[in-house]
Parts: structure tokens; sequence; C-alpha cells
């Protein structure tokens, strides 16, 4: 992704390009699996903590990117695929957990399926992880 492509995006959900957000945007367009805030720290080493926080906050309201739940306990984020809005994420595809790199990854093609709860329950949201050996580390293995 360009600096341009970073720009454009900061500028279409209204934020100021500081030099913060567009590292921050960067590094998710570049990476294609889920990054957690200590990935951010160890990339982006010359920002704080607070700082890069609140950068994830700000993109988080803005529908910029979700959260993404593994097994490993650590919230880790995703860009979303673009229908969410600023007060509604639309982000209910499945997540693959690879057991050999360990990456997380968005499936967007692949929906959590609908549930239906018991009486007396309310739905609100639904995480499906979905643990295997991604495209990646399986073309390794067939060399
Ligand atoms: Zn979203
Ligand atoms: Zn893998
Ligand atoms: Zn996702």
């Amino acid at each position: 992704m360009s600096a341009d492509n970073i720009n454009m995006l900061l500028k279409t959900y209204n934020l100021r390009l500081t030099e913060c957000r567009k590292d921050v945007i960067g590094v998710f367009m570049e990476q294609h699996h889920a990054v957690s805030q200590p990935d951010l720290e160890l990339r982006l080493n010359h920002y704080d903590r607070v700082t890069l926080y609140r950068t994830l906050t700000t993109f988080l309201n803005k529908g910029i990117i979700h959260k993404v739940l593994d097994d490993t306990g650590l919230t880790k984020y995703a860009l979303c695929s673009g229908h969410c809005t600023e007060h509604h994420h639309a982000d209910e595809h499945v997540h693959f957990k690879c057991i050999k790199c360990e990456n997380t990854i968005c499936i967007d093609a692949v929906s959590v399926p609908a549930i239906t709860l018991p009486d007396g329950f309310t739905y609100l949201d639904a995480n499906l992880l979905v643990r295997g050996i991604c495209k990646i580390c399986q073309a390794k293995n067939n060399h």
C-alpha cells in the first residue's frame, strides 16, 4: 500500500494525518494477519504505548479496524472489510488461527453462522475461531 492510499483512507474517515496514524495503518496494510498492540509496539517502537493505544481506539471507533480474538489471550486487530461504519461493525466473519505460523487471519468470505439462542437470551455478537494450517504453511509443507 502506498502513502497516497494511507492518506486517502484517513481523509475518508475525517482523521487528521498524524505520523502515528499513518504508520499504524501502514502496518495493518502490509500485514495479512491480525496484529496485537505488543506487535505494533515492536514495529513502531518510536511511539509510546499510550499514543499507540489511542490510535487503535480511534480506528476501532471509526470502523477502520476490528478486534480479532484468538487463543493467545492477546487482543489483536485487523482492517475492516469496508462495510463498517462509525457506529456499527459488520465483521461477523470467521477468524482462522494457524497452528504453524501462529498468525490469525480474517476469512471475509465465510460468515459466522446464524445462532439461535434459548428464550430469554439476547444476541449481541459472536466470535468464531477456526484453527488449522494456513495456505502459506500448507504450501511450504509440499516442497
Ligand atoms: Zn469493522
Ligand atoms: Zn501458517
Ligand atoms: Zn476479521
